[in-house]
């Protein structure tokens, strides 16, 4: 095995430690404590974890966390009632909804009518739309922490190839917006590109993110490429349960220069992002420095 393995983990540490130093200077000097609201519709168990570590990592960064979780056949009048709310109190800063909602909800008008400034996950259209054409937004936490990660190991990424396999709202779309933003050549592939094999060996940066288990294999990566894998898929293998990306992680990391592991990549950045959203949003609230 060749490539460095890009600690994920390790990184996010150091993020949620610089978060919790500026919010600790924050309540010193301002006397604010920003404040993280989480919205959680239904009972979806991989959403209750989420939800509960995002809960966590909130309140050990020093920010104030509000869960509110509601039954899952919750009316879109009630759960938009609680946004509004939401959006009206000064001790919130951040506003998260996890996604998916229940069918009977409709998920962009409600991410849609959180306020954009108080929009930590970048969804909201406005948001979108300001990345898209390069001004000061909330950038979506996943996209964001893979480039941090990024910059981190290459320095500048400028005119470097990036291929980007996924053009989720979420991951995809996003991040090619954020490396297109660093000068990259951006390709975005999906499920009907032709060629993907060949396409992704022009990538100087891989990212991955289709949520297809170990999907991309060594050989599709050009040697001393930079890989990142989004990836998160529930296997079982040998009769154990297991997590894997959507990159088969020996083979890549046998000819990658840089390779993030599932688990331990991509996933611990995504709260730590969140939570650095949240200190961003607070700031911009009360015309305060931005952290960098
Ligand atoms: P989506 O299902 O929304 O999007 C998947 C994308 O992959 C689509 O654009 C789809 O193309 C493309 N795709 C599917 N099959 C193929 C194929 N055979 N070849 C090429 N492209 C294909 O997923 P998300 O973007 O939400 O998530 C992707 C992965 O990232 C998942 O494993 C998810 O669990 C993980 N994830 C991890 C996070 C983290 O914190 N680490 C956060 C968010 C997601 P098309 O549009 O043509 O259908």
């Amino acid at each position: 095995m060749s490539a460095k393995v890009i600690d994920g983990k390790e990184f996010a540490a150091n993020v949620r430690a610089k978060v919790a130093e500026h919010v600790a200077r924050l309540k010193e000097e301002n006397g604010i404590t920003p404040g993280l609201a989480v919205v959680l519709v239904g009972e979806d168990p991989a959403s209750e974890v989420y939800v509960r570590s995002k809960g966590k990592s909130t309140v050990e960064a020093g920010m104030n966390s509000y869960e509110h979780k509601l039954d899952a056949d919750t009316s879109e009048a009630d759960l938009l009632a609680l946004i509004d709310k939401l959006n009206n109190d000064p001790a919130v800063h951040g506003i998260l909804v996890q996604l998916p909602l229940p069918g009977h909800l409709n998920s962009d008008l409600v991410i849609n009518s959180i306020d954009p400034a108080k929009d930590v996950d970048g969804f909201h259209i406005s948001n979108v739309g300001l990345l898209g054409t390069g001004q000061k937004s909330m950038v979506p936490c996943t996209p964001l922490g893979c480039l941090m990660m990024l910059r981190d190991h290459h320095g500048s990424l400028s005119g470097l190839d990036a291929v980007v396999v996924g053009r989720s709202n979420i991951v995809g779309k996003p991040m090619a917006q954020l490396l297109l933003g660093d000068s990259c050549t951006v390709t975005i592939a999906h499920s009907r590109t032709k060629d993907l094999a060949e396409v992704c060996r022009r990538a100087d940066i891989l990212v991955a993110a289709v949520g297809r288990p170990e999907m991309i294999p060594g050989d599709w990566v050009k040697p001393g490429a930079t890989v990142i894998d989004v990836g998160i898929n529930r296997i079982e293998r040998d009769g154990k349960k297991k997590l894997v990306g959507d990159v088969e992680y020996e083979s890549c990391a046998a000819v990658a220069g840089a390779i993030t592991p599932v688990p331990g990549g991509v996933g611990p950045m995504t709260i730590a992002c969140l939570l650095a959203n949240t200190l961003t949003a607070c700031c911009r609230a009360n015309g305060l420095a931005e952290p960098e």
